[in-house]
């Protein structure tokens, strides 16, 4: 069976000194609870990461060159990442695909930079509003899924975790309905085995994302294709956070 993972992406909020005590509460309150909790930060927070959260919490960064070393001032590159003992990265986040232009074929080597760090990618895909409301969102989701994992081979289905998140829903408020984002799950499902094989698309899971609260989490946690969340906004109260822990 496929462990939940509550992945709290923070985005750029909090700095370093306000997330070192933040940290030291969710260890402290870490409720018993079969899903598994992870933190994608800043990578200014990773230091801290470390040292507060060791291998109580996993966490990781938001982003990641597509090179492995060299000249490329701004860069953060994987091994850095892993060095700091990263276990998940997030690649092709909407914000950066819309913000910086990031393509399919680049998030595709973001993702195969993680992968040569034994860092495990959190590959988000997700259609606008227009698309949706067209009628042609798993098309489009199905695309940017193929386009970002070209050439993109995980050692294992542990080694790769996908995020539905409908570009629509992202810190609106408006959440995807547990039975549309079902559908949508189990269509990247079934895409992943195609490219992959059944017994690899079984073990991979797919997080749903946008406006993921501890009110809606339940019931979309409770479809069988969904497999814990990518929570922004509500990931940054901790007291919303440790509850989506237990949903
Ligand atoms: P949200 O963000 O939960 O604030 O909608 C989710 C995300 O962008 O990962």
């Amino acid at each position: 069976m496929r462990k939940r993972l509550v992945a709290g992406n923070w985005k750029m909020h909090k700095t370093p000194s306000e997330a070192r005590p933040w940290f030291q509460s969710l260890v402290d309150n870490l409720p018993q609870t079969e899903a598994e909790p992870a933190l994608l930060l800043p990578f200014t927070h990773l230091p801290y990461a470390a040292q507060v959260l060791g291998n109580r919490v996993a966490y990781g960064a938001q982003d990641v060159s597509t090179h492995p070393e060299g000249a490329y001032t701004g860069e953060v590159s994987a091994r850095m990442l892993a060095d700091l003992g990263c276990r998940y990265t997030i690649v092709g986040h909407s914000e950066r695909r819309s913000y910086h232009a990031e393509t399919d074929a680049l998030v595709a080597e973001k993702a195969q930079r993680l992968l040569e760090q034994a860092i495990v990618p959190i590959l988000c895909v997700g259609e606008p509003l227009e698309v949706r409301e067209a009628g042609g969102h798993v098309d489009y989701t199905l695309r940017q899924l193929e386009g970002s994992l070209k050439g993109v081979n995980p050692p294992s289905p542990a080694h790769l975790v996908i995020a539905y998140e409908p570009v629509w829903a992202i810190g609106t408020g408006k959440t995807a309905t547990p039975e549309d984002a079902e559908a949508m799950h189990k269509a990247i499902r079934d895409w992943l085995e195609g490219r992959y094989g059944a017994a690899f698309a079984q073990g991979v899971r797919i997080l749903y994302g946008g406006s993921v609260k501890p009110d809606n989490a339940p019931a979309l946690f409770a479809q069988p294709n969904v497999d814990g969340g990518l929570v922004g906004g509500a990931s940054l109260k901790l007291s919303d956070y440790l509850q989506l822990l237990t949903a």
